[in-house]
């Protein structure tokens, strides 16, 4: 028989592993919790057309990587329907937003989200199938303020803090303003027009999007390409009064507030729902796929999936990405595995139950408690006790009748007889 597989660009997280990826999530909730953001959880799966509509036909999310299929009805007052694994979680928020009806609170929504998103991708280092997203969005009606530069800044600065809460060294704020929708057509026709004498010398892919979306001519990754168009105009040229004014309130919270961000006149999306700031944070460490998070406004996206107008800030972070960090750093600085507190060994199979029972107490007490097994040698209990706690406790008929029970400390190999009532007290030594 042929062994079974994980599926390509998909993988299990192991202990100790997944300790990481838990501290992630709790700092992450903690910090989320401090700026006052809500946790929302959305379906894995949506009507095809939300992404569609909402990450835009022209993206490589939507034009080649989502995992959509064709759902049979089951009975015959039902109709078949097109679903699609999200690939992303903005969408699903702003559906949400609508459906709930929740810009009818007049309140800004200021919600949050961890969970896995599904590409098809060529997997690679910090590439996958399934991957995790920590993301969150601000969004609410024009009246609830959800169009004001201090909301960047604002999720910007939490950005700053949650990474630096991570233990996160060395990332980039790379910070850019697309402007309005007028403000990215007008860039579009200058872009165009300053490529006609630039393109022939370029890629294919830039020979076609120099006619069809001249912008995307900013996302090219082949090295030959990039002193052209370094000599490109940038969009910060093309802004109107109110967007240019807009960036430089976000820019001057930020600068006020201390969080370090560079302008890379680069970072533009092709969509017209895409408004005034965008960002990523990169990371040295991770090579090719150096982005921790992207984000953005998007102020015209509930517009754009049949909601009412309800601008909104968000921003999504690669948490794989965090997890690699994270390790790149602590293989430089390595820590050394946490140990359970004590690990029980009961003297023959008779004293299993007693030993349950004495784990049980000391698990109450907030103790972490590996429990032996009686049919163990005492040799091969020590043996397994010193790779995973910091003591071991005998647990034999005389101790079970005299409550003074036998520890040993691996560090100190210090060996002590200590009654029941005070054996909690020792072990959390
Ligand atoms: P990239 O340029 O790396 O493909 P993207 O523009 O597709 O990124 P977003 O859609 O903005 O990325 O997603 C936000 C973050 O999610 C990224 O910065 C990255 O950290 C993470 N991410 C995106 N795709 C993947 C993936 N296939 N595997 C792991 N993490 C991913
Ligand atoms: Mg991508």
């Amino acid at each position: 028989m042929t062994t079974l597989k994980a599926v390509r660009g998909t993988r299990d997280l192991l202990p100790p592993e997944t300790a990481l990826w838990n501290r992630i999530e709790a700092t992450a909730r903690d910090v989320f919790a401090r700026y006052n953001f809500g946790e929302i959880r959305t379906p894995l799966f949506e009507d095809t057309g939300l992404f569609a509509r909402g990450v835009g036909e022209e993206t490589d999310i939507v034009s080649k990587e989502m995992y959509t299929w064709e759902d049979r009805a089951r009975a015959q007052s039902e109709k078949s329907q097109s679903l699609t694994l999200r690939p992303e979680n903005t969408a699903g928020v702003v559906r949400a937003y609508i459906e709930h009806k929740l810009g009818e609170t007049g309140q800004l929504q200021k919600l949050y989200y961890i969970g896995p998103q599904f590409r098809r991708e060529r997997p690679q280092k910090g590439r996958y199938r399934q991957f995790s997203q920590i993301g969150a969005e601000v969004i609410g009606p024009p009246s609830a303020g959800s169009e004001s530069p201090l909301r960047d800044a604002e999720v910007l600065e939490m950005l700053a803090t949650l990474l630096d809460e991570l233990g996160i060294h060395g990332w980039t704020l790379h910070l850019n303003s697309v402007g309005s929708a007028a403000d990215r057509a007008r860039y579009n026709e200058t872009l165009r027009a300053a490529l006609i004498p630039l393109a022939p010398k370029m890629c294919a892919d830039c020979q076609r999007r120099a006619v069809t979306n001249p912008l995307r001519v900013l996302d090219c990754k082949v090295p030959e390409d990039q002193p052209i168009i370094d000599t490109l105009p940038v969009i910060a040229d093309s802004l109107d009064e109110t967007s240019r004014a807009h960036f430089a309130q976000v820019t001057a919270a930020l600068d006020a507030a201390g969080v370090p961000y560079t302008r890379n006149h680069r970072l533009v999306r092709g969509l017209d729902y895409y408004t005034r700031t965008t960002f990523e944070f990169t990371h040295g460490g991770l090579g090719a796929q150096n982005a921790l998070l992207g984000g953005g406004r998007y102020d015209g996206l509930s517009e754009a999936i049949g909601g009412p107008k309800a601008p909104g800030i968000g921003f999504a972070m690669g948490e794989d990405r965090l997890v690699l960090t994270l390790q790149a750093q602590e293989a430089a600085a390595p820590q050394v595995p946490p140990k359970a507190d004590a690990y029980i060994a009961p003297l023959g199979e008779s004293m299993d139950a007693a030993a349950l029972a004495l784990a049980r107490e000391l698990r109450h007490k907030g103790l972490q408690i590996e429990l032996g097994d009686g049919s163990f040698r005492l040799k091969k209990s020590f043996e397994t006790a010193d790779k995973t706690a910091r003591h071991i406790v005998i647990l034999g008929e005389d101790e079970l009748k005299s409550g003074i029970l036998t520890v040993k400390n691996f560090a100190t190999t210090n060996q002590s007889k200590v009654s029941r009532a005070e054996l909690a007290e020792l072990l959390s030594q």
